[in-house]
């Protein structure tokens, strides 16, 4: 049983409505897909059930937050979508996409750029995130690709990198203990974080009610899923794993495409 833990739709930043990621999803061979846009459960809540006897989906959300001045990724997976406290989350992560975009708006008409914001309001279907800035970037042809526009304009040090916008690490992890889900440390090893910072997150986010981490994301080296099943078992903390999915291009992994689980490792899975 192939298990997506880490996907996104139309309702963040991924180019799939979520419908359209469920049939891919079933196509690949997928038996259990967890969505998890940015900041929001709308993408779930679209879903048609009628694709419940093919695939089984699980509830999630990935939360941005910070953690000793670091941009870091939260899943909550299995999270009851009605809770009101997750609610109230994502409420004020909506509110801070908003100020948050208006200020990169602001930094790129001062290198001279036309206001974006109407053309991103109408471009995306959900939460605003910097990928639609680089494909209006893209758009005006101040970039070549999302990829040109994030090391040009928005990746970090850039003048749209505006940071500063998202809630301590600690509240995340509240929200989605309160509505009952799985939090998860996502990507570990992009932040680039040194092997004794890595460590100090992974405690803070024990103390916080973080249970696990995400061992497998993506197409990462070897060496990489080894390093973070051994941190994940050196705290005992349950393993996850994902494609992180936003559009079929190759500069994604696609659905259910990465490495298995290392054996050594607790599956997220085994508590559902
Ligand atoms: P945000 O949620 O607004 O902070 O934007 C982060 C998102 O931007 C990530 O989830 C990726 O989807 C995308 N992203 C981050 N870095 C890059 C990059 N270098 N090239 C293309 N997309 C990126
Ligand atoms: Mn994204
Ligand atoms: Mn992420
Ligand atoms: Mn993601």
């Amino acid at each position: 049983m192939i298990y997506d833990l880490h996907t996104h739709t139309t309702a963040s930043d991924g180019k799939l409505s979520p419908d359209e990621l469920l049939r891919r999803a079933i196509d690949r061979g997928v038996g259990c897909i967890a969505i998890t846009d940015h900041d929001t459960v709308d993408g779930f809540l679209e879903i048609d059930s009628g694709h419940s006897n093919s695939i089984r989906v699980i509830p999630g959300i990935e939360f941005s937050c910070k953690w000793s001045r670091q941009n870091i990724h939260v899943l909550g997976l299995n999270i009851d979508t009605h809770n009101e406290q997750l609610a109230d989350g994502i409420a004020q992560q909506k509110n801070a996409r908003l100020q948050r975009a208006a200020a990169i708006a602001q930094r790129l008409t001062k290198l001279g750029i036309p206001d974006p914001m109407p053309e991103i309001r109408k471009a995306s279907g959900g939460t605003i995130g910097r990928p639609h800035f680089a494909e209006h970037l893209v758009r005006c042809g101040l970039a070549r690709d999302t990829r040109d526009a994030f090391r040009k304009y928005l990746g970090a040090g850039r003048t749209g990198d505006v940071g500063h916008y998202w809630p301590d690490l600690e509240r995340v992890v509240g929200w989605v203990v309160a509505a009952g889900g799985t939090a998860i440390i996502a990507h570990p090893a992009h932040y680039k974080l040194t092997q004794t910072k890595l460590r100090a997150l992974v405690e803070d986010f024990i103390d916080a009610g973080g249970r696990g981490i995400e061992v497998v994301s993506g197409s990462q080296s070897d060496a990489v899923t080894n390093k973070l099943s051994g941190l994940a078992n050196d705290y005992s903390l349950l393993a996850s794993c994902g494609s992180d999915f936003h559009e079929p291009d190759r500069r994604w992994s696609d659905l259910g495409s990465f490495a298995a689980l290392p054996s050594r490792c607790m599956p997220v899975w085994r508590e559902w």
